[in-house]
């Protein structure tokens, strides 16, 4: 493992960034892409972000058109030397497409997941830091570079999706101070949390609540578990196949301690996994080649939905 100063020592010497983050990108892959990008901009390097889809969702931050493409736009200068910057992504299959990338140019992992297999050629993980965005935000403070508007903007949402919007057990007293730091200058709180928790459209909601009509809970009441089948999002009519993070309705039930829900893809399921208070649901993703944090993490399989809920929900009840 590396010191996130002397990372900043080597982006000094280097240019021609690309940047990667995880499949399914959620708020703090996001978050970490877009601050860490406009943090190498006023450096004065080059960079770019590859991305597996559209993020239209985030429209509301200043992201122009250049600063992304998406990888089937994207061809390599083959007169550059680029270095690759990996955020948010706990193994090389995270990345996707961006894996193919890895075997020839240098790599820089950054992530706070804890089960990170440590895959770049500079490594910093520190689990302790409830978002990947507040690693970004403190090589800004190394590199000394100033945190405007719309970089806190980004860092702040990163905090605000890991921490679900400071309720769960990560919400140190460090990302209160942080998101006070980002607020005292301008930062906007209440703009950000609407942004990403009230703006539904009409299918989403849909399809949440045919997802929500497959609820079922064990015998002892610890595991409850959705199933978001393909069918629903052609009802409600979503092209896009997204769970929407369904899988906190499961989680949120009292006296629950494992939330699952499986989301229906065309020959494998996504397996989302969330515990409220001693469950490391890493550990259970894990088994399934997957994996996330103790309180968060996901794993897909190969194999039809009911053979997949069948094996997670013998494995989660050996854990609860
Ligand atoms: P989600 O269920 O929202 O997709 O993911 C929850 C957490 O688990 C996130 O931290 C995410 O990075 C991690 N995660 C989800 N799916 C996978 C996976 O297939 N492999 C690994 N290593 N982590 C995952
Ligand atoms: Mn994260």
């Amino acid at each position: 493992m590396n010191s996130l100063e002397s990372i900043a020592e080597e982006i000094k010497k280097r240019d021609d960034f690309i940047l990667l983050g995880h499949e399914n990108f959620d708020e703090d892959c996001i978050a970490s892409l877009f601050s860490l990008k406009w943090i190498l901009d006023n450096l004065g390097k080059k960079s770019i972000i590859l991305l597996d889809e559209e993020i239209d969702e985030y429209n509301f931050l200043d992201i122009v058109d250049s600063d992304y493409s998406l990888f089937d736009n994207f061809e390599l200068n083959k007169s550059k030397e680029y270095n690759i910057i990996a955020v948010d992504s706990g193994d090389e299959d995270r990345l996707k497409q961006g894996k193919d990338l890895l075997s020839s140019f240098p790599v820089f992992n950054l992530d706070h997941h804890e089960d990170n297999t440590l895959y770049g050629d500079y490594n910093y993980v520190n689990a302790n830091k409830a978002a990947a965005a507040m690693i970004i935000f403190e090589l800004a403070e190394i590199l000394n570079i100033k945190i405007n508007n719309k970089i806190g903007e980004c860092i702040l949402m990163g905090i605000i999706g890991d921490t679900g919007a400071f309720r769960y057990s990560n919400t140190s007293s460090e990302v209160l101070e942080l998101t006070a730091k980002l607020m005292k200058q301008g930062v906007d709180l209440y703009k950000i949390n609407r942004m990403i928790y009230s703006r539904n459209s009409y299918e989403t909601v849909l399809f949440k609540g045919l997802a929500l009509s497959t609820i079922k809970l064990s015998e002892n009441g610890k595991i409850a578990w959705i199933e978001a089948k393909k069918e629903f999002f052609e009802k409600a009519g979503l092209d896009k196949i997204d769970s929407q993070n369904i899988v906190n309705y499961a989680r949120d039930i009292k006296g629950v301690e494992v939330g699952i829900s499986f989301t229906e893809k065309n020959d494998e399921i996504k397996v989302s996994f969330r515990s409220n208070e001693y469950c490391k649901v890493n550990e259970i993703a894990a088994k399934f080649s997957g994996g996330g944090h103790p309180r968060a993490a996901g794993c897909t399989i190969k194999d039809n939905l009911n053979s997949v809920e069948k094996k997670v929900l013998k494995e989660v009840k050996k854990f609860v």
